[in-house]
Protein backbone atom coordinates (compact mmCIF):
# COMPACT_ATOMS: atom_id res chain seq x y z
CA UNK A 1 0.00 0.00 0.00
CA UNK A 2 1.31 3.61 -0.74
CA UNK A 3 1.62 5.85 1.81
CA UNK A 4 -1.45 8.42 1.48
CA UNK A 5 0.16 11.13 3.29
CA UNK A 6 -1.20 14.57 1.12
CA UNK A 7 1.88 16.48 1.89
CA UNK A 8 5.86 16.23 0.51
CA UNK A 9 7.69 14.85 3.49
CA UNK A 10 9.60 18.40 4.42
CA UNK A 11 13.27 18.67 4.30
CA UNK A 12 15.36 19.97 6.95
CA UNK A 13 17.01 23.34 6.60
CA UNK A 14 19.77 25.99 8.68
CA UNK A 15 17.77 28.45 10.48
CA UNK A 16 17.33 31.72 8.57
CA UNK A 17 18.93 33.44 11.09
CA UNK A 18 21.95 31.12 11.09
CA UNK A 19 22.49 30.86 7.34
CA UNK A 20 22.33 34.45 6.55
CA UNK A 21 25.85 35.04 7.45
CA UNK A 22 27.36 31.71 6.20
CA UNK A 23 28.05 30.34 2.53
CA UNK A 24 27.08 26.54 3.99
CA UNK A 25 23.93 24.95 1.86
CA UNK A 26 21.03 25.81 2.84
CA UNK A 27 18.81 22.45 2.04
CA UNK A 28 20.20 19.85 4.63
CA UNK A 29 18.50 17.49 2.69
CA UNK A 30 16.54 13.78 3.69
CA UNK A 31 17.43 11.30 6.24
CA UNK A 32 17.01 7.76 4.83
CA UNK A 33 13.54 7.03 7.25
CA UNK A 34 12.51 10.56 5.49
CA UNK A 35 13.48 9.16 2.17
CA UNK A 36 11.72 5.98 2.50
CA UNK A 37 8.76 7.53 3.64
CA UNK A 38 8.46 10.23 0.88
CA UNK A 39 8.97 7.33 -1.55
CA UNK A 40 6.26 5.12 -0.46
CA UNK A 41 3.88 7.89 -1.58
CA UNK A 42 4.56 7.24 -5.29
CA UNK A 43 2.21 4.97 -6.73
CA UNK A 44 4.07 3.68 -9.68
CA UNK A 45 2.21 4.81 -12.21
CA UNK A 46 1.25 2.65 -14.89
CA UNK A 47 1.11 5.80 -17.65
CA UNK A 48 3.92 7.51 -15.46
CA UNK A 49 3.51 11.60 -16.86
CA UNK A 50 6.78 12.84 -14.40
CA UNK A 51 8.56 11.14 -16.85
CA UNK A 52 7.42 13.41 -19.84
CA UNK A 53 8.34 16.39 -17.50
CA UNK A 54 11.59 15.38 -17.31
CA UNK A 55 14.30 16.56 -20.47
CA UNK A 56 16.23 13.75 -19.89
CA UNK A 57 13.96 11.40 -19.70
CA UNK A 58 14.87 9.96 -16.16
CA UNK A 59 12.72 6.51 -15.20
CA UNK A 60 11.74 8.20 -11.97
CA UNK A 61 8.73 5.71 -10.96
CA UNK A 62 11.98 2.98 -11.05
CA UNK A 63 14.13 5.01 -9.20
CA UNK A 64 11.64 6.25 -6.42
CA UNK A 65 10.48 2.31 -6.08
CA UNK A 66 13.91 1.11 -5.52
CA UNK A 67 14.28 3.87 -3.18
CA UNK A 68 11.07 2.43 -1.30
CA UNK A 69 12.61 -0.50 -0.70
CA UNK A 70 15.65 0.95 0.59
CA UNK A 71 17.68 0.15 -2.18
CA UNK A 72 19.92 3.34 -2.11
CA UNK A 73 22.73 2.55 -4.89
CA UNK A 74 20.23 0.91 -7.16
CA UNK A 75 18.22 3.92 -7.23
CA UNK A 76 21.45 5.91 -7.79
CA UNK A 77 21.93 3.36 -10.77
CA UNK A 78 18.46 4.02 -12.37
CA UNK A 79 19.09 7.51 -12.57
CA UNK A 80 22.84 7.93 -13.72
CA UNK A 81 21.31 6.01 -16.76
CA UNK A 82 19.79 9.08 -18.49
CA UNK A 83 21.14 11.97 -16.21
CA UNK A 84 25.03 12.53 -15.97
CA UNK A 85 24.57 15.44 -12.82
CA UNK A 86 21.74 14.06 -11.05
CA UNK A 87 23.35 15.47 -7.51
CA UNK A 88 22.88 18.67 -9.23
CA UNK A 89 19.92 18.15 -10.50
CA UNK A 90 18.71 17.04 -7.24
CA UNK A 91 19.61 20.69 -5.92
CA UNK A 92 18.93 23.33 -8.69
CA UNK A 93 16.40 21.62 -11.00
CA UNK A 94 12.93 23.73 -10.88
CA UNK A 95 10.84 20.43 -10.54
CA UNK A 96 7.69 22.17 -9.62
CA UNK A 97 7.62 23.40 -13.58
CA UNK A 98 8.82 19.99 -14.48
CA UNK A 99 8.33 16.13 -13.37
CA UNK A 100 6.75 17.35 -10.46
CA UNK A 101 4.20 19.28 -11.97
CA UNK A 102 2.69 16.30 -13.73
CA UNK A 103 2.66 14.08 -11.06
CA UNK A 104 -1.15 12.80 -10.15
CA UNK A 105 -0.20 13.07 -6.53
CA UNK A 106 -0.27 16.82 -7.11
CA UNK A 107 -4.01 16.56 -8.07
CA UNK A 108 -5.17 15.97 -4.38
CA UNK A 109 -2.12 17.28 -2.63
CA UNK A 110 1.27 17.54 -3.39
CA UNK A 111 3.42 16.08 -6.13
CA UNK A 112 5.92 13.25 -4.71
CA UNK A 113 9.15 15.12 -4.08
CA UNK A 114 11.06 13.80 -7.32
CA UNK A 115 14.16 16.33 -6.78
CA UNK A 116 14.65 15.57 -3.09
CA UNK A 117 15.03 11.81 -3.91
CA UNK A 118 16.84 12.28 -6.40
CA UNK A 119 19.44 14.53 -4.10
CA UNK A 120 18.96 12.16 -1.56
CA UNK A 121 20.21 8.78 -4.03
CA UNK A 122 23.00 10.96 -5.05
CA UNK A 123 24.46 11.75 -1.84
CA UNK A 124 23.96 8.49 -0.47
CA UNK A 125 24.80 5.68 -2.83
CA UNK A 126 27.81 3.77 -1.88
CA UNK A 127 31.57 4.87 -3.74
CA UNK A 128 30.94 0.82 -5.20
CA UNK A 129 27.94 2.26 -6.73
CA UNK A 130 29.51 5.28 -8.18
CA UNK A 131 32.28 3.75 -10.16
CA UNK A 132 31.33 3.54 -13.25
CA UNK A 133 31.73 0.90 -15.24
CA UNK A 134 34.80 0.46 -16.68
CA UNK A 135 36.26 3.64 -19.52
CA UNK A 136 33.83 2.64 -23.02
CA UNK A 137 36.09 1.12 -25.96
CA UNK A 138 37.14 4.11 -27.73
CA UNK A 139 36.42 4.25 -31.95
CA UNK A 140 39.45 6.99 -32.23
CA UNK A 141 37.30 9.18 -33.25
CA UNK A 142 38.26 12.84 -32.06
CA UNK A 143 34.84 15.23 -31.11
CA UNK A 144 35.79 18.60 -29.60
CA UNK A 145 33.79 20.13 -26.95
CA UNK A 146 33.44 24.30 -26.39
CA UNK A 147 32.07 25.38 -22.76
CA UNK A 148 31.87 23.07 -19.96
CA UNK A 149 28.49 24.16 -18.19
CA UNK A 150 25.87 21.45 -17.90
CA UNK A 151 24.70 21.07 -21.38
CA UNK A 152 28.53 20.30 -22.56
CA UNK A 153 28.90 17.72 -19.59
CA UNK A 154 26.01 15.77 -20.85
CA UNK A 155 26.58 15.80 -24.79
CA UNK A 156 30.43 14.96 -23.48
CA UNK A 157 29.60 12.17 -21.37
CA UNK A 158 27.24 10.67 -24.02
CA UNK A 159 29.59 10.97 -26.19
CA UNK A 160 32.48 9.46 -24.46
CA UNK A 161 29.96 5.99 -23.49
CA UNK A 162 29.77 5.65 -27.31
CA UNK A 163 33.12 5.30 -27.29
CA UNK A 164 34.23 9.07 -28.81
CA UNK A 165 37.37 10.34 -27.70
CA UNK A 166 36.29 13.83 -26.78
CA UNK A 167 37.75 16.89 -25.11
CA UNK A 168 36.47 19.56 -23.51
CA UNK A 169 37.91 23.21 -24.16
CA UNK A 170 36.82 25.56 -21.41
CA UNK A 171 37.48 29.21 -21.27
CA UNK A 172 37.58 29.60 -17.41
CA UNK A 173 39.70 28.03 -15.11
CA UNK A 174 37.34 25.65 -13.53
CA UNK A 175 35.19 23.56 -15.49
CA UNK A 176 31.27 23.56 -14.80
CA UNK A 177 29.90 26.95 -16.40
CA UNK A 178 26.70 28.62 -14.35
CA UNK A 179 27.17 25.35 -12.17
CA UNK A 180 30.29 26.86 -10.41
CA UNK A 181 31.07 30.60 -11.14
CA UNK A 182 27.08 31.79 -11.12
CA UNK A 183 25.02 29.34 -8.58
CA UNK A 184 26.57 30.29 -4.83
CA UNK A 185 27.64 26.93 -2.76
CA UNK A 186 24.73 27.49 -0.27
CA UNK A 187 22.59 26.23 -3.10
CA UNK A 188 25.42 23.65 -4.74
CA UNK A 189 28.50 23.62 -3.34
CA UNK A 190 31.30 23.04 -5.97
CA UNK A 191 32.34 20.13 -4.11
CA UNK A 192 28.85 18.33 -5.36
CA UNK A 193 29.91 19.90 -9.01
CA UNK A 194 34.01 18.06 -8.60
CA UNK A 195 32.31 14.51 -8.02
CA UNK A 196 29.82 15.06 -10.98
CA UNK A 197 32.50 16.32 -12.99
CA UNK A 198 35.20 13.88 -11.93
CA UNK A 199 32.67 10.82 -12.66
CA UNK A 200 32.42 11.98 -16.50
CA UNK A 201 36.15 12.52 -16.43
CA UNK A 202 36.18 8.63 -15.61
CA UNK A 203 34.61 8.08 -19.02
CA UNK A 204 37.74 9.19 -20.54
CA UNK A 205 36.58 12.71 -21.08
CA UNK A 206 39.89 15.03 -21.18
CA UNK A 207 39.11 18.85 -19.69
CA UNK A 208 41.03 21.53 -20.72
CA UNK A 209 40.31 24.51 -18.62
CA UNK A 210 41.66 28.50 -19.74
CA UNK A 211 41.44 27.78 -23.55
CA UNK A 212 38.77 30.44 -24.95
CA UNK A 213 37.66 29.27 -28.33
CA UNK A 214 37.56 31.91 -30.95
CA UNK A 215 40.63 33.56 -29.35
CA UNK A 216 42.82 31.18 -28.27
CA UNK A 217 42.19 28.27 -31.43
CA UNK A 218 38.94 29.03 -33.59
CA UNK A 219 36.41 26.36 -34.29
CA UNK A 220 38.31 25.87 -38.17
CA UNK A 221 41.40 25.19 -36.18
CA UNK A 222 39.75 22.02 -34.14
CA UNK A 223 38.70 20.78 -37.41
CA UNK A 224 42.34 20.94 -38.83
CA UNK A 225 43.13 19.31 -35.58
CA UNK A 226 41.42 16.34 -36.89
CA UNK A 227 38.13 17.30 -34.83
CA UNK A 228 35.37 15.27 -36.38
CA UNK A 229 32.50 17.22 -35.37
CA UNK A 230 32.21 20.60 -32.73
CA UNK A 231 29.53 20.93 -29.98
CA UNK A 232 29.67 24.16 -28.62
CA UNK A 233 27.64 24.64 -25.38
CA UNK A 234 28.92 28.16 -24.66
CA UNK A 235 26.00 29.81 -22.64
CA UNK A 236 24.73 32.91 -22.51
CA UNK A 237 27.01 35.04 -19.98
CA UNK A 238 26.66 38.17 -21.47
CA UNK A 239 24.81 40.42 -19.06
CA UNK A 240 22.29 43.45 -19.92
CA UNK A 241 22.75 47.07 -18.56
CA UNK A 242 19.58 49.13 -18.32
CA UNK A 243 21.11 52.27 -20.13
CA UNK A 244 20.44 54.68 -17.27
CA UNK A 245 22.56 57.71 -16.42
CA UNK A 246 25.47 56.84 -13.67
CA UNK A 247 25.33 53.24 -14.66
CA UNK A 248 29.21 53.63 -15.00
CA UNK A 249 29.63 54.46 -11.71
CA UNK A 250 31.89 52.62 -9.35
CA UNK A 251 30.24 50.08 -7.52
CA UNK A 252 27.88 48.78 -9.67
CA UNK A 253 28.13 45.26 -10.92
CA UNK A 254 26.60 42.92 -13.14
CA UNK A 255 25.03 40.10 -11.35
CA UNK A 256 27.41 37.58 -13.40
CA UNK A 257 30.53 39.66 -12.56
CA UNK A 258 29.37 39.85 -8.79
CA UNK A 259 28.33 36.05 -8.97
CA UNK A 260 31.69 35.36 -10.58
CA UNK A 261 33.97 37.47 -7.76
CA UNK A 262 31.98 35.52 -4.60
CA UNK A 263 31.74 31.84 -6.37
CA UNK A 264 34.54 31.77 -8.80
CA UNK A 265 37.21 33.54 -6.99
CA UNK A 266 36.30 32.89 -3.29
CA UNK A 267 35.53 36.49 -2.23
CA UNK A 268 33.43 35.48 0.68
CA UNK A 269 36.55 33.65 2.09
CA UNK A 270 39.02 36.71 3.66
CA UNK A 271 42.14 34.48 3.36
CA UNK A 272 41.26 35.27 -0.94
CA UNK A 273 42.28 38.48 -2.33
CA UNK A 274 39.60 39.24 -4.19
CA UNK A 275 37.90 43.28 -5.01
CA UNK A 276 34.59 43.02 -3.30
CA UNK A 277 32.52 45.62 -1.66
CA UNK A 278 31.45 44.02 1.36
CA UNK A 279 28.36 45.08 3.63
CA UNK A 280 26.60 48.86 2.95
CA UNK A 281 23.36 48.93 1.33
CA UNK A 282 22.92 46.72 -1.84
CA UNK A 283 20.26 47.38 -4.29
CA UNK A 284 19.85 44.63 -6.83
CA UNK A 285 17.84 45.21 -9.82
CA UNK A 286 15.88 42.27 -11.13
CA UNK A 287 13.29 39.40 -10.09
CA UNK A 288 14.42 36.69 -11.88
CA UNK A 289 16.61 33.36 -9.60
CA UNK A 290 19.91 35.28 -10.74
CA UNK A 291 18.71 38.62 -9.00
CA UNK A 292 17.87 36.17 -5.19
CA UNK A 293 21.57 34.60 -5.47
CA UNK A 294 23.13 37.93 -6.13
CA UNK A 295 20.68 39.41 -3.01
CA UNK A 296 21.57 36.46 -1.07
CA UNK A 297 24.82 36.34 -1.49
CA UNK A 298 25.30 39.80 -0.91
CA UNK A 299 23.42 39.20 3.12
CA UNK A 300 25.77 36.88 3.60
CA UNK A 301 28.42 39.81 2.88
CA UNK A 302 27.03 41.86 5.31
CA UNK A 303 24.89 44.02 3.11
CA UNK A 304 21.75 45.78 4.02
CA UNK A 305 19.69 44.42 0.93
CA UNK A 306 17.08 45.48 -1.27
CA UNK A 307 15.72 44.10 -4.22
CA UNK A 308 13.84 46.30 -6.77
CA UNK A 309 11.74 44.76 -9.58
CA UNK A 310 9.48 46.77 -11.63
CA UNK A 311 6.19 44.17 -11.73
CA UNK A 312 4.68 43.02 -8.72
CA UNK A 313 5.67 39.84 -6.78
CA UNK A 314 2.95 37.81 -9.06
CA UNK A 315 5.09 38.66 -12.24
CA UNK A 316 8.23 37.61 -10.68
CA UNK A 317 10.36 35.21 -12.53
CA UNK A 318 12.23 33.57 -9.35
CA UNK A 319 11.54 30.66 -7.98
CA UNK A 320 8.90 30.86 -5.34
CA UNK A 321 11.10 29.09 -2.73
CA UNK A 322 13.89 31.27 -3.82
CA UNK A 323 12.14 34.22 -3.79
CA UNK A 324 10.48 32.94 0.51
CA UNK A 325 14.25 32.18 1.41
CA UNK A 326 15.33 35.35 -0.24
CA UNK A 327 12.66 36.98 2.62
CA UNK A 328 13.42 34.57 5.09
CA UNK A 329 16.78 35.50 5.32
CA UNK A 330 15.92 39.71 5.75
CA UNK A 331 15.94 40.94 1.99
CA UNK A 332 13.25 43.49 1.67
CA UNK A 333 11.77 43.64 -1.56
CA UNK A 334 10.83 46.99 -3.65
CA UNK A 335 8.21 45.56 -6.40
CA UNK A 336 6.80 48.08 -8.90
CA UNK A 337 9.80 50.16 -8.51
CA UNK A 338 12.19 50.98 -11.46
CA UNK A 339 15.61 52.44 -11.51
CA UNK A 340 16.09 55.78 -13.85
CA UNK A 341 19.31 56.93 -12.64
CA UNK A 342 22.80 55.73 -10.18
CA UNK A 343 24.10 58.83 -8.39
CA UNK A 344 27.98 58.90 -7.24
CA UNK A 345 29.83 61.26 -5.71
CA UNK A 346 32.66 63.43 -6.70
CA UNK A 347 34.88 60.51 -6.57
CA UNK A 348 32.60 58.53 -9.15
CA UNK A 349 31.59 56.07 -6.07
CA UNK A 350 27.35 55.42 -5.99
CA UNK A 351 26.02 57.01 -3.32
CA UNK A 352 22.03 56.43 -4.22
CA UNK A 353 20.05 55.31 -6.72
CA UNK A 354 16.41 57.53 -8.04
CA UNK A 355 13.76 55.01 -8.85
CA UNK A 356 10.42 55.74 -10.40
CA UNK A 357 7.18 53.69 -8.60
CA UNK A 358 5.11 51.83 -11.06
CA UNK A 359 1.70 50.09 -11.54
CA UNK A 360 0.74 47.63 -13.87
CA UNK A 361 -0.91 48.37 -16.85
CA UNK A 362 -2.17 45.72 -19.73
CA UNK A 363 -0.89 42.49 -20.93
CA UNK A 364 2.58 42.02 -22.89
CA UNK A 365 3.12 39.78 -25.70
CA UNK A 366 3.55 36.96 -22.85
CA UNK A 367 0.77 37.79 -20.92
CA UNK A 368 2.41 39.81 -18.44
CA UNK A 369 1.32 42.81 -17.38
CA UNK A 370 2.97 45.32 -18.48
CA UNK A 371 4.81 47.81 -15.73
CA UNK A 372 3.86 51.57 -16.28
CA UNK A 373 6.25 54.52 -14.63
CA UNK A 374 4.15 56.72 -12.57
CA UNK A 375 4.70 60.02 -13.00
CA UNK A 376 6.43 62.20 -10.83
CA UNK A 377 6.82 59.73 -8.01
CA UNK A 378 10.38 59.55 -8.15
CA UNK A 379 12.48 59.34 -4.98
CA UNK A 380 16.29 58.75 -4.17
CA UNK A 381 17.06 54.86 -2.32
CA UNK A 382 20.52 54.97 -0.44
CA UNK A 383 22.98 52.57 -2.25
CA UNK A 384 26.46 51.54 -2.23
CA UNK A 385 26.35 48.96 -4.22
CA UNK A 386 24.02 48.31 -6.72
CA UNK A 387 24.14 44.66 -8.81
CA UNK A 388 22.09 44.39 -12.70
CA UNK A 389 20.36 40.96 -12.61
CA UNK A 390 17.95 41.78 -16.06
CA UNK A 391 19.47 39.47 -18.52
CA UNK A 392 22.09 37.77 -20.32
CA UNK A 393 22.74 36.66 -23.91
CA UNK A 394 25.24 34.54 -25.75
CA UNK A 395 28.70 36.03 -26.16
CA UNK A 396 28.93 36.78 -29.95
CA UNK A 397 32.75 35.74 -30.14
CA UNK A 398 32.51 32.05 -31.71
CA UNK A 399 29.63 33.46 -33.97
CA UNK A 400 32.37 36.53 -35.40
CA UNK A 401 35.19 33.64 -35.42
CA UNK A 402 33.47 30.75 -37.31
CA UNK A 403 32.42 31.28 -40.74
CA UNK A 404 29.06 29.92 -41.65
CA UNK A 405 27.78 29.62 -38.29
CA UNK A 406 24.61 31.92 -37.75
CA UNK A 407 22.61 33.57 -34.69
CA UNK A 408 19.12 35.30 -34.54
CA UNK A 409 18.81 38.59 -33.39
CA UNK A 410 18.67 37.73 -29.83
CA UNK A 411 22.25 36.41 -30.51
CA UNK A 412 21.49 32.50 -30.20
CA UNK A 413 22.67 29.90 -32.53
CA UNK A 414 19.88 29.25 -35.31
CA UNK A 415 19.87 25.68 -35.73
CA UNK A 416 17.70 23.36 -37.93
CA UNK A 417 14.07 21.32 -36.56
CA UNK A 418 16.38 19.06 -34.40
CA UNK A 419 17.37 21.90 -32.00
CA UNK A 420 20.73 21.24 -32.25
CA UNK A 421 22.29 21.31 -36.08
CA UNK A 422 23.56 24.55 -36.46
CA UNK A 423 24.50 26.02 -39.73
CA UNK A 424 27.55 25.17 -40.44
CA UNK A 425 28.51 21.42 -41.07
CA UNK A 426 29.67 19.70 -38.66
CA UNK A 427 29.14 22.05 -35.33
CA UNK A 428 26.36 21.57 -33.19
CA UNK A 429 25.31 23.84 -30.14
CA UNK A 430 22.74 23.47 -27.00
CA UNK A 431 22.13 24.82 -23.93
CA UNK A 432 21.46 28.42 -23.22
CA UNK A 433 23.59 29.07 -26.40
CA UNK A 434 20.54 28.02 -28.34
CA UNK A 435 17.26 29.01 -26.16
CA UNK A 436 18.52 32.00 -24.25
CA UNK A 437 19.01 31.92 -20.35
CA UNK A 438 16.83 29.19 -19.65
CA UNK A 439 17.66 26.00 -16.75
CA UNK A 440 20.35 23.65 -16.38
CA UNK A 441 17.80 20.38 -17.12
CA UNK A 442 17.19 21.80 -20.22
CA UNK A 443 20.68 22.73 -21.36
CA UNK A 444 21.23 18.69 -20.51
CA UNK A 445 18.45 17.00 -22.62
CA UNK A 446 19.47 19.78 -25.61
CA UNK A 447 23.20 18.18 -24.71
CA UNK A 448 21.99 14.23 -24.74
CA UNK A 449 19.99 15.04 -27.77
CA UNK A 450 23.29 16.83 -29.61
CA UNK A 451 25.08 13.65 -28.74
CA UNK A 452 22.68 11.44 -30.79
CA UNK A 453 22.99 14.07 -33.55
CA UNK A 454 26.43 13.91 -33.79
CA UNK A 455 26.87 10.60 -33.75
CA UNK A 456 24.35 10.27 -36.77
CA UNK A 457 26.29 13.45 -38.28
CA UNK A 458 29.20 11.10 -38.00
CA UNK A 459 27.87 7.91 -38.72
CA UNK A 460 26.46 9.49 -41.88
CA UNK A 461 29.69 10.96 -43.40
CA UNK A 462 32.71 8.22 -41.45
CA UNK A 463 35.62 10.14 -43.95
P1 LIG B 1 26.73 27.51 -19.06
O1 LIG B 1 26.43 26.85 -17.78
O2 LIG B 1 26.61 28.99 -19.12
O3 LIG B 1 28.23 27.11 -19.45
C1 LIG B 1 28.85 27.68 -20.58
C2 LIG B 1 30.35 27.51 -20.43
O4 LIG B 1 30.97 27.84 -21.66
C3 LIG B 1 30.95 28.44 -19.38
O5 LIG B 1 31.76 27.68 -18.51
C4 LIG B 1 31.77 29.42 -20.19
O6 LIG B 1 32.92 29.88 -19.49
C5 LIG B 1 32.15 28.58 -21.39
N1 LIG B 1 32.46 29.37 -22.59
C6 LIG B 1 31.78 30.42 -23.09
N2 LIG B 1 32.39 30.88 -24.19
C7 LIG B 1 33.47 30.08 -24.40
C8 LIG B 1 34.52 30.08 -25.37
N3 LIG B 1 34.54 30.97 -26.35
N4 LIG B 1 35.48 29.14 -25.27
C9 LIG B 1 35.47 28.22 -24.26
N5 LIG B 1 34.51 28.20 -23.31
C10 LIG B 1 33.53 29.12 -23.38
N6 LIG B 1 19.01 26.90 -13.72
C11 LIG B 1 18.33 25.98 -13.01
O7 LIG B 1 17.84 24.99 -13.58
N7 LIG B 1 18.17 26.11 -11.66
C12 LIG B 1 18.72 27.14 -10.97
O8 LIG B 1 18.57 27.21 -9.76
C13 LIG B 1 19.48 28.10 -11.69
N8 LIG B 1 20.06 29.14 -11.06
C14 LIG B 1 20.85 30.00 -11.77
C15 LIG B 1 21.54 31.00 -11.08
C16 LIG B 1 22.36 31.87 -11.77
C17 LIG B 1 23.10 32.93 -11.00
C18 LIG B 1 22.48 31.78 -13.19
C19 LIG B 1 23.35 32.74 -13.95
C20 LIG B 1 21.78 30.80 -13.87
C21 LIG B 1 20.98 29.89 -13.18
N9 LIG B 1 20.30 28.87 -13.82
C22 LIG B 1 19.59 27.96 -13.10
C23 LIG B 1 20.40 28.71 -15.29
C24 LIG B 1 21.38 27.59 -15.65
O9 LIG B 1 22.51 27.63 -14.82
C25 LIG B 1 21.77 27.67 -17.11
O10 LIG B 1 20.58 27.60 -17.88
C26 LIG B 1 22.71 26.53 -17.51
O11 LIG B 1 23.89 26.54 -16.74
C27 LIG B 1 23.05 26.61 -18.99
O12 LIG B 1 23.99 25.61 -19.28
P2 LIG B 1 24.94 25.72 -20.55
O13 LIG B 1 25.72 24.45 -20.58
O14 LIG B 1 24.15 26.07 -21.74
O15 LIG B 1 25.90 26.97 -20.28
FE1 LIG C 1 5.08 8.43 -8.89
FE2 LIG C 1 3.93 10.83 -9.42
FE3 LIG C 1 5.42 9.62 -11.29
FE4 LIG C 1 3.02 8.57 -10.62
S1 LIG C 1 3.39 10.56 -11.62
S2 LIG C 1 4.96 7.45 -10.94
S3 LIG C 1 2.98 9.07 -8.43
S4 LIG C 1 6.15 10.40 -9.28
Amino acid sequence: MPNMQKEKTPMREQAPDVRNAIFTEVALGYTYEEAVNEAARCLNCKNPLCIQGCPVGVKIPDFISLLAGGDVDGAYKKIKETNALPAVCGRVCPQEKQCESKCVRGIRGEPIAVGRLERFAADNASDEAKKDAAEPVKNGIKIAVVGSGPSSLTCAGDLAKMGYDVRVFEALHKPGGVLVYGIPEFRLPKSIVADEIAAIEKLGVAVECDVVVGRALTVDELFDEGYKAVFVGSGAGLPSFMGIPGENSNGVFSANEFLTRVNLMKAYDPDYDTPIKRGGTVVVVGGGNVAMDAARCAKRLGGDVKIVYRRSEAEMPARAEEVCHAKEEGIEFLTLNNPVKINADEKGNTVSVTCIRMELGEPDEQGRRRPVPIEGSEYDLEAQTVIMAIGNSPNPLIRMTTPGLETNRRGCFVTSEDGVTTTREGVFAGGDAVTGAATVILAMGAGKKAAEAIDGYVKANPR
